[in-house]
């Protein structure tokens, strides 16, 4: 089964639309991401979606004041967490904090969704040059994570989003996205012994979503603005079923 994940980002603005969106969109498949302050009434609502977070701290619980630790997150039964999401990355996290994360994520026994992906300068040079990009980028990450994960078993995936494609309304080709994704999955089993799947992010709506879904290459996708409006994000989700 293919994992739709809905990242509302900073929306929505009250607390009684964040339960009427859940609600409505609380399918088998679908991880509902929402803003931390809604998170624990949102768990207690969902029936079938799972729940995820959009960032996490590196730290455990103890004197860092705005961050939340994984243990926090696991206590309202958060299942998946977002890291190194290109508005975090813009927002200033480095890799280094990215990595740190991703390990503290997995140590919880949470499952991670990692995000990569290059920017439109990148992208003007092509596509080997975007495969450059996302590769240096799981480097960052990878080299050297091992010694860090104390966990035997984890369940990990990587978000190909080009940022020039984050609500924008203009996607990446499924061809292009799907070839990335191959490239992604090689990469990761052959540099670092880990099986993970690729979801794809950016621009995904009730129109493309199928030529994107449809890709066995493609384990699902990680959605923004279109997890909004819950009929066209069930639109996305069926052409998964
Ligand atoms: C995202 O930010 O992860 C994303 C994919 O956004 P959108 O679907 O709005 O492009």
């Amino acid at each position: 089964m293919k994992l739709i994940v809905a990242n509302w980002k900073s929306n929505p603005s009250t607390h009684a639309e964040a339960i009427r969106l859940a609600k409505e969109i609380d399918w088998k498949g679908v991880v509902i991401v929402p803003p931390f302050i809604y998170l624990e009434a949102i768990s207690d609502v969902l029936k079938n979606a799972s729940l995820g977070a959009q960032d996490v701290s590196p730290n455990d619980v103890g004197p860092h004041t705005g961050e939340i630790a994984p243990r926090q997150l696991i206590d309202l039964k958060v299942e998946y967490v977002i890291v190194g999401h290109s508005e975090r990355r813009k927002a200033g996290e480095t890799d280094e904090e990215i990595q740190k994360e991703l390990v503290a994520t997995l140590n919880a026994g949470l499952k991670a969704v990692l995000c990569v992906g290059e920017s439109a300068e990148v992208r003007k040079n092509g596509f080997e040059a975007a495969k450059k990009f996302v590769k240096e980028q799981l480097e960052s990450v990878f080299s050297g994570l091992s010694q860090s994960l104390k966990v035997m078993s984890y369940e990990l995936y990587v978000a190909y989003e080009p940022i020039w494609a984050i609500g924008t309304g203009t996607t990446d080709t499924p061809e292009s996205a799907a070839e990335m994704a191959s490239f992604i999955k090689q990469l990761m089993v052959n540099s670092y012994k880990l099986s993970v799947n690729v979801l794809y992010g950016g621009s995904l709506n009730a129109s493309n979503a199928k030529s994107f879904l449809s890709r066995s290459e493609i384990g699902g996708a990680l959605v923004g603005g279109a997890s909004l409006r819950s009929d066209e994000f069930k639109k996305i989700v069926e052409t998964t079923q």
